[in-house]
Formats: structure tokens, sequence, C-alpha cells
């Protein structure tokens, strides 16, 4: 009985996972490939957004003895900055170029059989693409001090009618002074 599908059920599920015998070891000009996925990829204090795609726009090329892969990968990340510990998103974009073959070594990726698994490639490229210092961005507060009040509020231009955690206090314990 013919099976439906080209691959078994479990390679099939994976988004990353893609057959290359079309390519390998012939002068094809190349294919292009997209996949678009969630992923819960994160370093310390970023990580991509997870119901954000990430989105790889790839082309595979014939090369002697596997795959080479090239192209962009764009993502949204969720990063606290350093400083004001406020939390922003940013959309960012990393360039793809990587190597899949049968050769066991730390420079290139593995071509198993007859596919290739882009997941730690373009986890590598998405992560190694991303700040070692996060920072919300020109008009960061800076270093929050926690003897004050809200720093976002002080600076947009109330005035001074800043009121201070006495007088607060105050109108709690009612008007006897
Ligand atoms: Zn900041």
């Amino acid at each position: 009985m013919a099976s439906v599908y080209p691959y078994p059920e479990a390679m099939r599920q994976s988004p990353f996972v893609f057959n290359v015998s079309d390519l390998v070891g012939t002068s094809a000009s190349g294919r292009s490939v997209t996949v678009d996925t969630t992923v819960d990829w994160s370093l310390e204090l970023i990580r991509l957004v997870d119901d954000e795609p990430v989105i790889a726009d790839m082309t595979f090329h014939p090369v002697s003895g596997g795959v080479a892969v090239t192209g962009s990968v764009s993502f949204v990340t969720e990063e606290t900055c350093h400083r004001c510990l406020r939390a922003t998103t940013t959309e960012r974009r990393a360039t793809i170029g990587a190597l899949f073959d049968k050769e066991d070594d730390d420079e290139t990726y593995p071509l198993d059989g007859h596919e290739i698994d882009v997941e730690q490639m373009l986890r590598d490229e998405v992560l190694l693409s991303l700040p070692v210092v996060t920072t919300c961005g020109e008009d960061c507060p800076g270093v929050v001090d926690s003897a004050q009040n809200d720093l976002n509020t002080g600076a947009s231009g109330d005035d001074g009618i800043l009121r201070s955690p006495f007088a607060v206090l105050k109108d709690l314990l009612g008007p006897e002074d």
C-alpha cells in the first residue's frame, strides 16, 4: 500500500526538515524555501515573542558534498532594557549563510541521508545576531532609582507637581496634623 505522504509522519510534522535529494550531487540551480513558524528561543534578557512568526526565506544550493543555505530570517524579540528594566519589542532580521554536509565537524550542519534539519542553524543565526546588551532606546530614562516615583512621569513635564510619598501618606492618615 503506497503512503500518501513522502516522509514518515514525525518528519513531515517538523517545519524545519527538508528533503534535499533533488539537489545533492546535482547541478540544479537551487530551490527557494520558506519556513514560517513560531519558536521559543531565548537568551537571558531577550527572547523571541512566541506568538509572532519566525519567517526564514532561504535558497538551497547544491555544493560539493552537500547543500549551502543562504537567505535571511525575520523575527520579533521582547527584551528587557539592562538600565531601566523596561520591556520592549523589536522587529529584527538576520542573515543566513550555512553549509550542510556529511562531514562530522563544527563548521557545518549535518546532512542526514537526504534530509537537512535547519532548526539548529536558524536558532544559531538568530541568537548570534542579537545584541549582547539590550537597551530600550535613545529615550531610556536610565537606571531606576527605587527611592523615587516613576521617572517617566517625572520627566514628562508635570511642572513640579510630583507629590512626595509623604504627602500621599498624609492624605491616607487624614486631615489631623
Ligand atoms: Zn531603558
